[in-house]
């Protein structure tokens, strides 16, 4: 193989491999991305109920204290602060109950205290509360010891969200947490962003459709589904076009088709430099090519570009291949066109316990389970088998090992970055 060591666009110790040479790298080409995609503006207003995952459109601020009023953290008793015995005892008189929902109307005066239960609004005259296992009840009177602190077990007013306080920004995910938060404001009616409509279709004349019988030579189209499940968890509106031939002409009417009707296309298979890979060219017939090819295993024939007003993503056939460029690049760029806040993945370091192999030149996503050991540590050891075929290592991972393009052979005992699945 003949060095080219003169190519100024890869430094000589990454450039073994020629096919690597016009391949950007994995952080170019997720600037290249973000540097081009445009947040989708229009908004909606849809039920509270209905917005999980959705990407609020407009910043909330509570307006009213949560909890509105102070309450007791405990089953006991509501008292005064100034009737707290320093040393000896101290005997007071129950003259009441405040139950969650149902207060005491009274004032408690000194000497006096009211029964309370969680989340009874504490009566006024009272600050303090005192567990019901730290009193002692003859009758209409308790006893309570010295050793109590003034304020002990109340929740005050506006202890989860101060009146007037900034709750979201505009970009945020709903999460189930965020669901109940905004039904604690008494919010039934939320502005979101409108759901960018995704169209994506799989190329190959080997592909059937799951329902289909199979033929010889050929294969059940996987990447439709993976796809539609990535794109679900998304939380974009998926149009799924079915499977497309390897002929020029129709792949051509297919992406006229899709662009027509979404905000992205997205399309498997037909990307890489072989007799009936005719998605680059098409594209670049159609509208524009943005780059077609990312130093990255697996997933190196990755294409973005753009048709008419949509985001176009040419993803490689190979299943691995397709998921790990939709993670890397594709949902970073669905999110911010669904107007969400920017969020780098989650990556950290751990050891990995297998020694995991590899040619210096492109940066490496394999797959690892990431566990916590018997003695209490968190480690990850390869899936195996990292062909880009072998959709199983998806299946069994939860995070991708992350290797630097410079690297090879990786011994035991490494520390590796990992990105938990959970965190893209
Ligand atoms: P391609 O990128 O079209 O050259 O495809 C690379 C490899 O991925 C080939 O072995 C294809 O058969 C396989 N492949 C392509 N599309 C799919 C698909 N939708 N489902 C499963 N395998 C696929
Ligand atoms: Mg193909």
């Amino acid at each position: 193989m003949s060095m080219r060591p003169e190519n100024p666009r890869m430094p000589q110790d990454t450039c073994l491999d020629p096919t690597e040479r016009d391949a950007l790298d994995v952080t170019d080409a997720r600037h290249r991305i973000r540097s081009a995609i445009q947040p989708l503006l229009e908004k909606e207003r849809i039920a509270l109920k209905d917005s999980l995952n959705r990407i609020l459109a407009e910043d909330l601020r509570a307006p009213f204290n949560v909890p509105p009023h102070a309450n007791s953290a405990m089953d006991g008793y509501a008292v005064r602060s100034a009737d707290l015995p320093h040393t000896q005892q101290r005997r007071l008189t129950v003259i009441g109950t405040a139950l969650a929902g149902a207060p005491f109307a009274g004032e408690v005066a000194a000497g006096q205290c009211v029964r309370i239960m969680t989340g009874g609004v504490l009566p006024r005259g009272c600050d303090t509360v005192i567990m019901q296992e730290q009193a002692v009840r003859e009758g209409d009177v308790i006893t309570i010891n010295s050793g109590h602190s003034a304020g002990q077990h109340v929740r005050p007013a506006g202890e989860d969200l101060a009146a007037g306080q900034q709750v979201f920004k505009a970009g945020k995910r709903i999460s189930a947490a965020d669901l109940g938060l905004l039904a604690s404001l008494g919010v039934s009616v939320v502005t979101v962003i409108r759901r960018p409509r995704v169209a994506f279709f799989s190329t190959g004349d080997e592909l059937r459709a799951v329902g289909e019988p199979l033929t010889e030579g050929a294969i059940y189209d996987s990447n439709r589904y993976t796809l539609l499940g990535l794109l679900l968890q998304t939380g974009v509106a998926p149009l799924d076009l079915g499977v497309v031939r390897d002929r020029q002409d129709e792949l051509r009417a297919a992406l006229i088709r899709a662009a027509a009707q979404a905000d992205a296309v997205i399309t498997t298979g037909g990307v890489s430099v072989g007799d009936a890979d005719f998605v680059r060219d098409t594209l670049a017939g159609l509208g524009e090519v943005e780059f077609w090819k990312v130093g990255m295993k697996p997933g190196r024939p990755f294409t973005f570009g753009r048709i008419a007003q949509a985001w176009f993503f040419g993803l490689p056939g190979n299943p691995v291949s397709t998921m790990a460029t939709y993670y890397q690049f594709v949902q970073p760029a669905l999110r911010q066109l669904m107007g969400e806040e920017a969020h780098p993945p989650l990556q950290f370091k751990v050891p990995c316990v297998t020694a995991l192999k590899k040619a210096p030149g492109r940066m490496e996503f394999q797959r690892g389970i990431l566990e916590t050991t018997a003695a209490g540590d968190t480690v990850v050891r390869s899936t195996g088998g990292q062909g880009s075929n072998l959709l199983r290592s998806m299946s069994e991972a939860n995070c991708f090992i992350v290797l630097p393009a410079a690297w090879g052979d990786v011994a035991a005992g490494t520390l590796v970055e990992v990105q938990p699945f959970a965190g893209l």
